[in-house]
């Protein structure tokens, strides 16, 4: 396992990129900077009466081509430079969906499955209050992250309305459909997913509806991704994991069948069709497309040389360490990189935030259009610096993102 922190991860990944595209040194300690960084101590009342005091974060890691964008996370393990590394990542997701904002992420030190639903109200509005005076629809939107829902949001969405004395739908994304939420965000990054899949089985010469797929994670992204790529792309889903451990059938799964079992039993490593195998094993299946969908340093040194996909999409945050990059790209393997397949989430966010800005709302017919659009449009811009760089997916996708958040700091300039 890598020993680097997630941010020094994610700063070798900009590094990497910045040298090959020859950026100029000031800019790139510009870029590699975080621009803002609010860390929150406050307190809760808790249900028998005493008072907690609990750590949050909100970092803004860049604002040049519009409002800071980015989720926030509920977990205990959280902390300052995991915050960093995943706003980090933002900025350049953003950019490289070209999507008119910077890159944000924010997150409480908390357990929430200790709480009760009442404490966790009253920790969400205390915490949003605490990170408002750097907030707003035109300044910061967060969005949900790990253990954050809905229902998080619309208490953000209300604490913020209540406190400015109207309401503002735009403040948050992922809110209910019915209160200012978009149709199609559930499902949009599997979506993205899905066309990242397709579009790498083109380049890589392999027929989706002869292609092998084993899925890492079985939550939301690793769900859908699972059930469009399938239904959509035609492929034979042969292996799903969570993390209690995974299942394998060579004939393939019928996906909506394995969603309803999850939902059931809460794991899909008990599923009867299939024989039982471990993550490790599922990572090294011999398949064609591999998606990550879980958690960071999924594949890392140890395993990278065992990994048989010929294509990796990478569903969820940070799943590839340095290290097992480079003997992928070595091996030939084509790894779609997490700042492109993964960015399907916040572009539906973006129409989420357009929609409430307008106060009229599209359908999900025209939501998943625009969105696979988008997807196709960064997806061969992509291809297309990595050709000209002659380098390897993520490279490629950090410089043209790089490229242009560069462009709106030389063309805003340095302030004074
Ligand atoms: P989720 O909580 O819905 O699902 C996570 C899944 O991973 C669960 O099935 C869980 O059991 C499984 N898991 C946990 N540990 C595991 C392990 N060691 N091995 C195998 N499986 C394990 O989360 P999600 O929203 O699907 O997010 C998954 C990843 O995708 C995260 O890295 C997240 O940051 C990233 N991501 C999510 C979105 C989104 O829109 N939800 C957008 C971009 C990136």
């Amino acid at each position: 396992m890598s020993k680097k922190s997630l941010y020094e991860m994610a700063v070798e990944q900009f590094n990497r990129a910045a040298s090959l595209m020859d950026l100029e040194p000031d800019i790139a300690e510009v870029l590699r900077r975080p621009k803002r960084v609010l860390i929150v101590e406050f307190p809760v009342r808790m249900d028998d009466g005493h008072i907690e005091v609990f750590t949050g974060y909100r970092v803004q890691h860049n604002i040049a081509r519009g409002p800071a964008k980015g989720g926030i996370r509920y977990h205990p393990d959280t902390n300052l430079d995991e915050v960093k590394a995943l706003a980090f990542w933002m900025t350049w997701k953003t950019a490289v969906m070209n999507l008119p904002f910077g890159g944000g992420k924010g997150g409480v030190r908390v357990d929430p499955k200790k709480l009760s639903r009442g404490e966790l109200e009253r920790l969400s509005r205390r915490y949003f209050s605490e990170i408002q005076i750097i907030i707003g629809p035109h300044n910061d939107i967060p969005a949900p992250d790990v253990n954050t829902n809905a229902d998080v949001m619309a208490w953000y969405m209300d604490t913020y309305s209540m406190n400015v004395g109207y309401t503002a739908l735009g403040v948050v994304t992922g809110k209910p459909v019915d209160l200012g939420g978009s149709k199609g965000r559930e499902e949009a990054t599997g979506r993205g997913v899905k066309v990242c899949a397709g579009l790498s089985m083109d380049v890589m010469g392999i027929d989706p509806k002869k292609a092998t797929v084993a899925v890492q994670g079985f939550g939301n992204v690793g769900q859908y991704a699972a059930l469009l790529i399938s239904q959509e792309l035609g492929s034979k889903v042969v292996a799903v994991s969570d993390s209690k451990g995974g299942v394998y059938n060579p004939e393939g799964f019928d996906v909506e069948e394995l969603i309803r079992y999850k939902l059931e039993e809460g794991t899909v490593s008990t599923y009867p069709k299939g024989e039982k195998i471990s993550n490790e094993e599922l990572l090294e299946l011999d398949v064609d497309v591999l998606v990550p969908a879980a958690l960071e340093n999924a594949i890392h040194e140890g395993n990278a040389e065992k990994i048989k996909a010929k294509i990796v999409v990478e569903g969820a945050n940070g799943p590839t360490t340095p290290e097992a990059d480079e003997i992928l790209n070595r091996r030939g393997v084509l790894v779609v990189p997490d700042i492109l397949a993964n960015a399907g989430g916040v572009t539906v966010s973006y129409f989420e935030w357009v929609q409430d800005l307008q106060e009229f709302f599209w359908d999900l017919d025209q939501i998943r259009t625009a969105l696979e659009k988008m997807m196709k449009e960064a997806f061969s811009e992509v291809m297309k610096t990595k050709n000209k760089y002659s380098t390897d997916m993520r490279t490629a996708a950090y410089i043209l993102a790089i490229d242009r958040v560069a462009y709106a700091t030389r063309k805003r300039g340095i302030y004074p």
